[in-house]
């Protein structure tokens, strides 16, 4: 999966992706991260990415002409809002094989969660927009992008950690990325139907886990999972669970 991020700090990325599971996932070929520099978008000689906003108001916005040049270089916008195509745009969505999906961050957005990671884990090509300062210009988002995504209730400075989450969050649920891919069969939020006493349930939270020592300053490990009854160890994990549960 290729995943492109425009933003004003493309180094941010390049970081953060250069180190454990996603630079084995690079290494492996099932990842490429493109960091994109908006200043190259840029036509002024200080590489200006923002301006004041109309009609007042603090701080600066980003503008739109940047991030359409950009999103153009990547061929990345999406071709239901692709302008003067006309008659020509149902052809050509029908025949485009790639699956694309272009997502600015914002607080204001839809929340990421591991159902839509799980869908663009799928995807041939993502490509996240950063913003910073106050914002972006509108007709970004009504004219350049097909998902606004926040990834919390909160505001960031920025959306670079967000384009990092959702890159996370995806590429480890690529084949082959995990070193384990039993790793994604039981966790925290994973598809698998489980029933729980007399529940079933559709979200699962994964049971506590333990390792050596069986005991560290008098904190012991549950006697059941030291007891090798596999039936015994299953049921605590499905009880386990449930409370897991009740919790969230
Ligand atoms: N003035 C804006 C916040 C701008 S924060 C407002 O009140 O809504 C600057 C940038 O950080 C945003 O453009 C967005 O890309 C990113 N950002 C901030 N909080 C975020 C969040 N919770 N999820 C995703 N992106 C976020």
């Amino acid at each position: 999966m290729k995943c492109n991020v425009i933003t004003i700090f493309p180094d941010l990325i390049s970081h953060y992706c250069g180190e454990s599971i996603l630079a084995r996932a690079q290494t492996k070929k099932l990842l490429d991260v493109n960091p994109v520099d908006l200043r190259d978008f840029t036509e002024d000689k200080h590489r200006t990415a923002d301006d004041t906003p109309y009609g007042g108001g603090a701080g600066m916005v980003m503008k739109p002409e940047p991030m359409y040049k950009a999103l153009k270089f990547l061929d990345a916008i999406p071709l239901s809002k692709e302008k003067g195509l006309g008659k020509l745009k149902k052809i050509f969505s029908g025949s485009l094989k790639k699956k694309k999906c272009t997502i600015i961050m914002s607080p204001r957005g839809r929340r990421f969660d591991q159902e839509l990671a799980q869908k663009w884990s799928k995807f041939d090509e993502l490509t996240i927009i950063c913003g910073r300062y106050e914002g972006i210009d509108q007709r970004v988002f009504d004219h350049m992008v097909d998902e606004e995504i926040s990834i919390g209730p909160y505001v960031l400075a920025g959306g670079e950690l967000g384009a990092l989450v959702i890159i996370e969050a995806v590429a480890r649920l690529i084949p082959g990325v995990l070193g384990n891919p039993d790793s994604l069969t039981e966790e925290t939020f994973g598809k698998k139907k489980l029933k729980i006493g007399n529940c079933a349930s559709d979200i699962v939270y994964e049971y506590p886990q333990y390792t050596k020592p069986a005991e560290f300053m008098g904190w012991r490990v549950p006697d059941v999972l030291l007891s090798g009854d596999h039936k015994k160890i299953k049921d605590w994990k499905e009880k386990e669970m449930g409370k897991m549960k009740d919790r969230g």
